[in-house]
C-alpha cells in the first residue's frame, strides 16, 4: 500500500496541494488507496489515479456541455455567463470600488452605481432602477414595500407556480400582503380589477406566465389597461427581455411594458438576459426609492460578483443565451453534419438529425426553436454526464441527441472530443 506522506510527496499532487488545498488532495490520495485495497487498482498508479480523480477548481460543481437542446436550463445554473461577464467578475474578485469612489472624494459612494448606470441606459423608459438577488426577491420586496397589511390584486389566471414547488401566491402571502384574487383561471376582465379595488389596495401584481400557455377561451387584461385603474401597477415580466426580441414575438419586454404604463417592472436577470442570477426592478423612480431605501433591501442586496457580471452583461458583446437564441439553422445544421462526419470516421455511431429547441423555464413556453443535433445511442448518456467536461443530452427513444443550440460554436471541439473519450470505436 502507497504511503499517505509519500503520495502526498509526489510533485504533481504537491502542486495540486498549492492550487487546491490539502483537503481535496487527501480525499483524493484516500480514494486511490481505498481502491487500492480493494484490488481495483494498481498500488504503482496511485499517485496517478489520485490526480486524474482531482478537480480543475476547488469547487464540487462541475463545467457542463448543455447539448439539452434548452437555452435557459434551470437545473444547469440558467444562463451561462458571456466571456466579457466572467473577465468582469475575476477583475472585481479582490478588493474594488463597489462602494467607493476612487476618482473624486475618496470616500463612500453608491454601491453598484456603475451597474445601475448600465441597466437604466438600457432601459430609457424606467425613471430609476435597483438590483436584487433574484426576481423572486424583487417581488418580495415590492410586495412587502407596496402592500405589507394591504392588498395585492392579482388574476386567477396568473397565479403561477415558478419551478421546484415555489409558487408566486405563497411567496407573496409570506411577506404580510393579503392577495386579493380575481378573474377565472382562463379569463379575467378589466371590471374584475375595477371591482375589488379600495382604500385597502396596495397593488395590482400582473405576472407572465413564463412557464406555461394557455389557449382557446382565454383572455387577460393587458398592461395598458391595467395602468388606468390608479394603483401602482406592478409587472413581472420574468424572463428579462429590456426591449421587444425579434425572435420572441410574444414575450414581454421592460421597455414595452413601461411604455405601456406599468409603475414597476420586475425581471430575472440569468433567464433571457444571459447574465448572473439577479433581479432586476425598472419603473417610478419614487417607487424603486421606496424599495431601495426599505429595510428589507439590505437583506436581498447582490454582491459585487453579481453587479460585476451584469454590468458586462449589458455593455457587452452578446452573451450566449442570446447568441443560441439567434443561430441560424441552415448553421446548426452544419456543424451538426460536421460533428457526426467527424465521428463517424473514427468508428463511432452518429449522425446528423434535425431537432426542436426550446427556450427552457427562462420563457416563451409555446416556442420550438428549429435546430440540429448529432443523435448517438442512448447508452452514452452516461458516460458523457460522467466525463469531464460532463456532457448532458436529451435521450429520445434509443437514442442521445446532442443538440447544438445549446453549444456554443467555439465548443464543438471539446464536445467531439468529450464524445471520442468515452465511445466504441477506433481512436485516431
Ligand atoms: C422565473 C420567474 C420568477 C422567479 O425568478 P427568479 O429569478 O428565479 O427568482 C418569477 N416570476 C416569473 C414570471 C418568472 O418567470
Amino acid at each position: 500500500m502507497p504511503r499517505t506522506d509519500v503520495l502526498l510527496a509526489d510533485a504533481r499532487l504537491a502542486d495540486a496541494s498549492r492550487r487546491l488545498g490539502r483537503t481535496l488532495v487527501r480525499r483524493a490520495v484516500a480514494d486511490a488507496q481505498q481502491r487500492v485495497r480493494e484490488g481495483a487498482l494498481a498500488p504503482e498508479r496511485a499517485a496517478e489515479a489520485a490526480l486524474a480523480a482531482l478537480p480543475e477548481a476547488a469547487t464540487s460543481l462541475r463545467p457542463v456541455v448543455n447539448a439539452t437542446g434548452v437555452l435557459v436550463h434551470t437545473n444547469l445554473g440558467r444562463a451561462p455567463l458571456s466571456p466579457a461577464a466572467v473577465e468582469a467578475v475575476r477583475a472585481a474578485s479582490g478588493p474594488t470600488d463597489v462602494e467607493f469612489d476612487l476618482a473624486g472624494s475618496g470616500r463612500r459612494a453608491r454601491r453598484g452605481r456603475g451597474t445601475l448606470a448600465a441597466l437604466a441606459e438600457a432601459v430609457p423608459a424606467a425613471e430609476a432602477v435597483h438590483v436584487v438577488n433574484n426576481n423572486a426577491a424583487a417581488l418580495v420586496l415590492a410586495a412587502t414595500a407596496l402592500a405589507q397589511g394591504r392588498e395585492i390584486v392579482i388574476s386567477r389566471g396568473e397565479l403561477v407556480e415558478i419551478g421546484d414547488g415555489f409558487r408566486l401566491p405563497e411567496l407573496l402571502a409570506s411577506t404580510g400582503a393579503r392577495l386579493v384574487e380575481v378573474g377565472t383561471t382562463n379569463r379575467t376582465h378589466l371590471d374584475d380589477y375595477a371591482r375589488v379595488i379600495g382604500p385597502d389596495t396596495g397593488c395590482l401584481l400582473k405576472v407572465h406566465p413564463s412557464n406555461f400557455a394557455l389557449t382557446g377561451f382565454v383572455s387577460s387584461v393587458p398592461v395598458a389597461q391595467l395602468a388606468t385603474l390608479g394603483v401602482p401597477l406592478v409587472h413581472d415580466i420574468g424572463s428579462g427581455l429590456l426591449r421587444p426580441h425579434p425572435a420572441l414575438p410574444d414575450e414581454p419586454d421592460a421597455a414595452t411594458s413601461l411604455t405601456a404604463g406599468a409603475d414597476l417592472v420586475t425581471a430575472s436577470a440569468d433567464k433571457l438576459l444571459g447574465g448572473p442570477q439577479a433581479g432586476l426592478l425598472l419603473g417610478r423612480r419614487d417607487l424603486v426609492e421606496r424599495l431601495r431605501t426599505h429595510p428589507l433591501a439590505r437583506a436581498l442586496r447582490v454582491d459585487k460578483l453579481t453587479l460585476a457580471a451584469l454590468e458586462a452583461t449589458l455593455l457587452g458583446p452578446q452573451p450566449p443565451v442570446q447568441q443560441g437564441l439567434l443561430a441560424g439553422p441552415a448553421k446548426l445544421a452544419a456543424r451538426a453534419d460536421a460533428l457526426a462526419k467527424e465521428l463517424t470516421a473514427r468508428g463511432v455511431a452518429a449522425e446528423p438529425v434535425p431537432s426542436e429547441a426550446r427556450v427552457g423555464g427562462g420563457g416563451a413556453p409555446g416556442v420550438a426553436l428549429p435546430s440540429a443535433a448529432v443523435a448517438l445511442p442512448a447508452g452514452l448518456a452516461a458516460p458523457l454526464r460522467a466525463g469531464r467536461p460532463a456532457v448532458v443530452g436529451r435521450v429520445h427513444g434509443d437514442r442521445l441527441l446532442l443538440d447544438l443550440r445549446t453549444v456554443p460554436e467555439e465548443d464543438d471541439a471539446t464536445l467531439l472530443g468529450a464524445v471520442l473519450a468515452v465511445a466504441p470505436g477506433e481512436r485516431a
